[in-house]
């Protein structure tokens, strides 16, 4: 409002209000003449309905609200996974196809990288369920402080599987982040005395680095991502792979054919 208006709150209308309507009623009655003593009831009598009121809109407002928060709450929740707090598979997988269509009209590369837990049977077999939730949180966060771009996606994919989604990025630039996200989760040194690697909690790193088109599906490049991850683990685990374009080429997953639809 302009500079010297007097601010007056909701309440304060409303008070304002019933002097008034007080004022008037008690003005007129005097003037009919009415008894002083019905005059003076009926202002009791306005003032007490006037009060039940206030507290009745009070209250419907604030459950409003409230109820308005909850359900922000409730659909920020919808998103994440529980344990880990990261997004869950399903947000993971919408961003996924919105990130491919965007790729596809903005010609950008899009990188998935898996992130797989070592020998993470043992770790629990050891360790406990319990302890097990815990390695699941810290690996997690460790890798969340290699996913800070704005439009970087880290979701929690299966028991102990991560997935890292990543726009306008190349193979080389993928590859480097998997590097880091690997060797810090070495660094945390997380004891894991029955893996063969180091007797700590490892990781194998899956890396898909496409070009989006629009003869081929998103997972297919989920696939490829797979693939990569099925190396890592075959070559030895602790590990980062990589397929790029070329090898998205080759593969039959998630092409459109003449004819046969999608593969
Ligand atoms: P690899 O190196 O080949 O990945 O071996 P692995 O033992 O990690 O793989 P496998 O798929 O055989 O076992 C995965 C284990 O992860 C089995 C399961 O007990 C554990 N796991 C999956 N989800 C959870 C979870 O939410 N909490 C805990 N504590 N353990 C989980
Ligand atoms: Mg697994
Ligand atoms: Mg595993």
């Amino acid at each position: 409002g302009t500079g010297n208006m007097v601010a007056i709150s909701e309440e304060g209308t409303a008070a304002i209000t019933v002097v008034l309507t007080m004022t008037v009623y008690a003005t007129a009655a005097a003037i009919f003449g009415l008894p002083a003593a019905l005059i003076v009831r009926s202002c009791l009598m306005l003032i007490i309905v006037a009060a039940a009121c206030g507290v009745v809109a009070r209250t419907l407002e604030r459950s409003a609200r409230t109820r308005f928060i909850d359900a922000h709450a409730m659909a920020e929740l919808a998103q994440l996974d529980p344990l880990t707090g990261v997004k869950n598979r399903r947000v993971f997988d919408e961003h996924l196809e919105t990130f491919w269509q965007r790729a596809i009209k903005e010609e950008r590369g899009i990188a998935i990288l898996l992130i797989d837990v070592d020998h993470f049977k043992a770790y629990n077999d050891r360790y406990g369920h319990q302890a097990g939730d815990r390695a699941l949180r810290r690996v997690a966060e460790m890798i969340q402080m290699f996913v800070t771009r704005p439009s970087d996606v880290l979701a929690r994919y299966g028991g102990e599987e991560f997935a890292v989604l990543m726009y306008d990025i190349d193979g080389v630039a993928a590859e480097k982040v998997a590097a880091q996200v690997r060797k810090a989760v070495v660094a945390m040194g997380l004891e894991h005395r029955d893996s063969r690697l180091g007797q700590i909690v490892t990781i194998s790193i899956g890396v898909a680095a496409v070009e989006p088109s629009p003869e081929r599906r998103a997972r297919g490049a989920l696939q490829l991502a797979d693939e990569a991850l099925y190396q890592a683990k075959t070559m030895g685990r602790n590990r980062v792979e990589v397929l790029d374009p070329t090898a998205h080429k080759a593969l039959e997953t998630g092409v459109f054919t003449k004819g046969s639809g999608l593969r």
